[in-house]
C-alpha cells in the first residue's frame, strides 16, 4: 500500500506574521477575519471608544499573506514578516 507522506507532513513555513491591529479604529466589519485563511482573526468581547467590537488575533499562526490588511477599508491592520528559524 502506497502512503502519501506529503500529505501528512506538517506545512513548512519560510516566513512568519504578525499582525497589529489599531483596535482604537477597528469597526468590528470582520472582513479581516473572513479574509484569513488561518482563522487568526476574530472579533473580542470588549468595546473602543466608538463602541465596536474589535478584531483581535487569537492565534500565532499567522503566515504574513497580507489578506486581512488588504480588505481593510480602514487600513486599521499591519502585517509584519520575520523569517522563520532555519534548521542546521
Ligand atoms: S496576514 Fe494573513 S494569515 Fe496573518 S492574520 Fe492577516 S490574513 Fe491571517
Ligand atoms: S476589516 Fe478592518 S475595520 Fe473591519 S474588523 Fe477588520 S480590522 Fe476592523
Amino acid at each position: 500500500m502506497e502512503v502519501n507522506l506529503r500529505s501528512q507532513a506538517p506545512p513548512v513555513r519560510k516566513v512568519k506574521g504578525y499582525v497589529a491591529i489599531d483596535a482604537a479604529r477597528c469597526k468590528g466589519c470582520e472582513l479581516c477575519a473572513v479574509a484569513c485563511k488561518e482563522d487568526v482573526l476574530l472579533l473580542g468581547p470588549q468595546l473602543n471608544k466608538k463602541g465596536y467590537r474589535y478584531v483581535v488575533a487569537k492565534a500565532e499562526v499567522c503566515t504574513g499573506c497580507t489578506n486581512c490588511a488588504l480588505v481593510c477599508p480602514d487600513a486599521v491592520i499591519t502585517v509584519y514578516r520575520t523569517p522563520a528559524a532555519s534548521k542546521r
